[in-house]
């Protein structure tokens, strides 16, 4: 049952409690549930001592998430939402209800009436003309610009961006990244001055929204270090997202703090088994650090979070109505944040990795229209994966944001990179004024960055 503390001993006696009955490290957790009560007691929840306390007890509370892994019960429940209660008053945050991500995703009751017609939608047997009528509809409707000049034919706004690469250091072993540990590619890894270049570069070529993007080496791509190149990217004009390793809620804070407008995280897949099977070793092996890390990012008050998850995983018959769910339980906590989707598809991956699921290019226009339905006011997000034809028609459906002249190279847009690896190959090779010319030519109006709101 989820419901509100009210007296911080409220939330440590069931602790205390479940520790005598069921823990293993009970010496350990007993003192350092002392420490946390002598810390609320004094007054120093919130201070550094107290974020510092709850940071703790956040990893106290994923360990016991991932070994408890397919084995939840009621004693699990009481203990992880009692430790997250625990966390956020040390943390000197509001109280809340306690997340709930691992069991929303399984309830049904989640799916709004949106979801429901596109999952119907989406069935094979439904001709594809049905669900691209339906899609462009409520694109235009939603994010159709207006204008009195009918014979301009607008289609709607349409955001360009790019993603900087700043490191390919990764300590993961994700079996389908050109990144992964022990990959043995040329690794870079930019500093603030050499990240900066390369948005320089950028800038003067009309971007203004900037996606950073890192691999997972914790003792190099830390909070400070991305903090640091956001404020100098905000300081330049810049508009920066994040897309990094989940971070815990206070580090989330600190990157909303130097600037960040949204972060994007995709699940990669939401069957746990398979999770596991890709994810077999590094900080990216547990699933329920991730599958929160949008909970806690939004606690942390970010704007605007990316789902998605990596098409040839699994099965997206399983996989993206799960992210749907996922995203009104996000959306149910936030209502005042913007939520955005996409779709990465898996096309080439390291030697021995063969693509499980791979789908055509029908069924991802399939998928993407199925977003629109479900999420008709959400920025729907589309990468230089895909071919320019396909972009293209994708655009001209249901799209809001495209990358546009990327490279997966850290340093990759000045420097030469060619003996550095990429963490995909980029297949639409235009540039970004090619794209915003396409767009523009096609009745679009292309903007270089994010509205107030983050679409
Ligand atoms: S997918 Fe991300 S975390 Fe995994 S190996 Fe690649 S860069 Fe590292």
């Amino acid at each position: 049952m989820n419901r509100m503390i009210t007296e911080w001993t409220d939330v440590i006696a069931p602790i205390t409690d479940w520790i005598h009955q069921y823990d293993q490290h009970a010496d350990h957790h007993l003192s350092l549930l002392e420490v946390a009560e002598a810390v609320l007691a004094t007054g120093l929840a919130g201070h550094s001592e107290g974020r510092e306390l709850a940071g703790r007890i956040e990893r106290w509370r994923y360990r016991h998430l991932q070994d408890e892994g397919d084995h939840w019960s009621w004693q699990t429940e009481t203990l992880v939402n009692q430790l997250d209660q625990l966390a956020n008053r040390l943390a000197g945050r509001p109280d809340r209800l306690p997340r709930c991500t691992g069991q929303a995703i399984q309830d049904s009751r989640f799916d709004t009436d949106t979801i429901r017609e596109a999952l119907e939608l989406v069935d094979p047997r439904v001709p594809l003309s049905a669900l691209t009528d339906r899609a462009s509809e409520l694109t235009r409707l939603h994010f159709g610009c207006s204008t009195d000049d009918r014979s301009a034919a607008p289609r709607w706004r349409m955001v360009v961006y790019a993603p900087l690469y700043v490191s390919n250091q990764c300590i993961n072993f994700c079996t389908y990244c050109g990144f992964r540990y022990p990959l043995e590619i040329a690794r870079r890894h930019l500093n603030c001055d050499q990240a900066l270049d390369q948005a320089r570069w950028l800038y003067a070529r009309g971007f203004r929204h900037l996606l950073v993007v890192g691999g997972d080496f914790p003792s190099l791509t830390t909070t400070d270090y991305y903090a640091e190149i956001l404020r100098a990217m905000v300081a330049e004009g810049i508009v920066p997202a994040v897309e990094i390793a989940p971070q815990s809620t206070e580090s989330y804070a600190e990157l909303v703090r130097a600037g960040a407008c949204g972060v994007t995280l995709y699940q990669e897949t939401y069957d746990p088994v398979r999770y596991r099977e890709y994810h077999l070793r590094g900080p990216k092996a547990s699933y329920p650090w991730r599958l929160e890390a949008l909970d806690r990012a939004a606690e942390a008050g970010m704007a605007r979070l990316g789902l998605g998850v990596l098409i040839g995983l699994a099965d997206p018959y399983h996989d993206i109505p799960i992210m749907m769910r996922h995203a009104a339980y996000l959306m149910d906590r936030f209502p005042d944040r913007t939520f955005a989707f996409s779709l990465p598809r898996i096309h080439a991956a390291p030697d021995g990795f063969q693509v499980p699921f791979p789908i055509d290019d029908q069924q991802l226009i399939r998928w993407y229209c199925a977003l629109r339905i479900a999420f008709p006011r959400a920025p729907l997000v589309l990468s230089t994966r895909e071919a320019a034809e396909l972009r293209n028609r994708l655009a001209q459906l249901c799209i809001t944001q495209m990358s546009a002249g990327s490279s997966t190279a850290p340093g990759g847009y000045r420097d030469d990179v060619s003996d550095t690896g990429e963490q995909f190959p980029v297949t639409d090779q235009r540039s970004g004024a090619e794209v915003a010319r396409w767009l523009e030519q096609s009745g679009f109006q292309v903007r270089w960055s994010l509205d107030e709101n983050g679409s």
